[in-house]
């Protein structure tokens, strides 16, 4: 994967400062490979993650780093991913194109669906408008039990592994122990910002040390003069 330049850098957060997260990674995922630019919203959601997994071991290193709140006591709990050896685990299983589950099939589900889900304000749950996406055959309007969406959801997630990943997490000071799922995209999207603020900041050092205006250091787009303004001003 090509490495970026600052320039481009700064172009896809300010391209990003507005869009939902969904889509802050599939933008990250465009610069990074052009000629998939088309479809990656059409990967299912494991190809994506796995893609997002190339990218951040590729521009920022391959640790992911992050923390959490225990929810018994609140205390801060880190935690480590190594990014090449989750995309490894996952490449020694590739993901199925479908499951069946009793009389229906599905397809994996891919970010566009996730995204048509989190904006329609239907009726029906996120888990049954999402799978009525990806129905492949079977009933149209098959009654919707706990037991068969959690039949489907369990099919999907062994058939797509990367699709999401729990981290087992416990906490050193109360013992608790549980599961969070680990949100890839934003680890991209957190190092791209941080990027692009330690580059508006250099920028600024070099505007001070040789009495530049701001215009003159920066080619400003809207976005990036209102954080590089905050900063001068702070
Ligand atoms: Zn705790």
């Amino acid at each position: 994967m090509r490495e970026l330049s600052s320039s481009e850098i700064l172009e896809l957060w300010e391209r990003g400062v507005g869009l939902h997260p969904l889509d802050r990674g599939l933008a990250a995922l465009r610069v990074a490979d052009p000629h998939a630019s088309d479809e990656v919203a059409d990967w299912p959601v494991g190809r994506r993650n796995q893609a997002l997994l190339a990218l951040h071991a590729a521009w920022f290193g391959a640790r992911l780093q992050g923390w959490t709140a225990c929810p018994e006591c609140g205390e801060k709990v880190e935690f480590e991913v190594d990014a090449r050896q989750l995309a490894a685990a996952a490449e020694a299983e590739p993901p199925h194109d479908s499951v069946t589950v009793a009389e229906h099939a599905f397809r994996l589900p891919t970010s566009r669906d996730l995204a048509q889900v989190a904006v329609a304000r239907d009726v029906e749950s996120a888990p049954v408008a999402l799978l009525r996406r990806c129905r492949i055959s079977g009933p149209e309007n098959p009654e919707w039990t706990d037991e068969l969406l959690e039949a489907v959801g369990e099919s999907l997630a062994s058939a797509d592994p990367l699709a999401e990943t729990r981290l087992a997490l416990n906490c050193p000071a109360c013992r608790r122990e549980w599961d969070d799922a680990l949100d890839i995209g934003r680890f991209v999207w957190a190092e791209v910002e941080a990027r692009a603020r330690r580059i508006l900041w250099e920028v600024h050092a070099l505007a001070s040390a040789y009495g530049w205006s701001e215009s003159e250091t920066l080619a400003v787009g809207a976005a990036r003069r209102a954080i590089y303004l905050e900063m001068v001003h702070a």
